[in-house]
């Protein structure tokens, strides 16, 4: 436990919203209160964890992420939440983060200016923070088209003003909604403005956008559960992921929690492994599962089998799949190097 929380490590997929802890929460709480905006406090904080045998059924899973909303609604609550996530993050160890947010117009703030305030607290935290942390842009598999055209134009734009700390789109939301082809036309633009791009791919059994997606060749992919024939996939779908060697997102504790995946010891993560595909251990909602990027870390350990090294060498490779310049790849990796050589010293 306590190697995996020592281990430098790199978080590339992480929902803002998803990742407010309980204690953030309830600051932000607490910041509605106090700012005299009282219909913010009567959200229901119990409901907003999906714990391993959550009976709520994927639809409705999506749902808890309405209470986390009904807290970053001001830019003020968002540089908060933002700040406070990014810490909690720290102090388990994390030293790179690639956080991803979907932008919202709120009674009180426009998309932009949602963004914007993500930005701030990332360029310019008003507590002390050493994580290095950039910003992929989310787009949400349910939003119309026109919306998905805004994203992406707001995605262009601050990546232009801000190239160091916008690196990235991103497809998420309901993976039962929508179409992945009637999002291609944005996601080249933010591609060709020099946007990487990472998608939420085989959430649910659907081969065929899963090869759709793959077609795609986006630089890395979240989750990729119903890829390999065992999980949902067919030969198809896993000999395209082979020979893609796209980067794969790996999601334990939320495949298992909202029921993807049976249990820890039967997770995909085997299979990529074995395969040689590159992995990268991530929280996903650190806040509704209950975990922390080192907790993905010993449970990965755990139900594998990792030594020590295997382990630190999961954090290093991570290093080579990030969205941020060269230059940044080889500070984490120093770090890392220099965790593992201390450790062995
Ligand atoms: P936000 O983008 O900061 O508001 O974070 C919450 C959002 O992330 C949710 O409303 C979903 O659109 C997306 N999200 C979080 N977890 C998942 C997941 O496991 N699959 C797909 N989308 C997700």
């Amino acid at each position: 436990n306590f190697f995996c929380k020592e281990l430098p490590k790199i978080e590339l997929h992480a929902h803002l919203n998803g990742s407010l802890s309980q204690a953030t929460m309830l600051q932000l709480q607490r910041y509605y209160v106090d700012a005299g905006i009282s219909d913010k406090t009567n959200t229901f904080l119990d409901e907003f964890q999906i714990g391993a045998g959550d009976t709520r059924n994927l639809s409705e899973c999506f749902q808890v992420f309405s209470i986390a909303h009904s807290l970053t609604s001001t830019s003020e609550a968002l540089v908060m939440a933002t700040e406070l996530t990014l810490q909690e993050f720290q102090e388990d160890g994390c030293c790179y983060i690639e956080l991803r947010s979907t932008p919202r117009d709120t009674q009180y703030i426009t998309k932009k200016q949602y963004i914007d305030s993500i930005i701030r607290a990332m360029e310019k935290p008003s507590i002390n923070l050493s994580i290095i942390s950039k910003l992929i842009i989310s787009i949400n598999r349910a939003s119309q088209l026109q919306e998905v055209e805004e994203i992406a134009d707001i995605a262009i734009e601050r990546h232009k003003i801000h190239p160091d700390t916008v690196v990235g789109i991103e497809l998420s939301g309901n993976p039962a909604v929508g179409n992945f082809g009637d999002f291609i036309p944005a996601l080249n633009r933010a591609r060709q403005s020099g946007l990487k791009v990472t998608l939420h791919c085989g959430e649910v059994c659907n081969p065929e956008e899963v090869l759709e997606m793959l077609n795609f060749k986006p630089e890395r992919i979240g989750h990729g559960v119903c890829i390999h024939p065992k999980y949902g996939g067919t030969e198809e779908t896993w000999i395209a992921l082979c020979q893609s060697k796209i980067p794969v997102e790996v999601c334990l504790t939320s495949n298992v929690n909202t029921k993807i995946t049976p249990d820890y010891e039967s997770h995909h993560f085997k299979e990529l492994i074995e395969a040689g595909l590159p992995v990268v251990l991530c929280t996903d909602d650190k806040g509704v599962f209950a975990t922390s990027l080192s907790q993905e870390y010993r449970l990965c350990a755990e139900s594998f089998g990792l030594t020590r090294i295997q382990v630190a060498k999961l954090s290093l490779d991570a290093a080579q799949y990030i969205f941020s310049e060269a230059n940044i790849r080889e500070l984490i990796i120093g770090k890392i190097l220099k965790f593992m050589n201390d450790y062995a010293s």
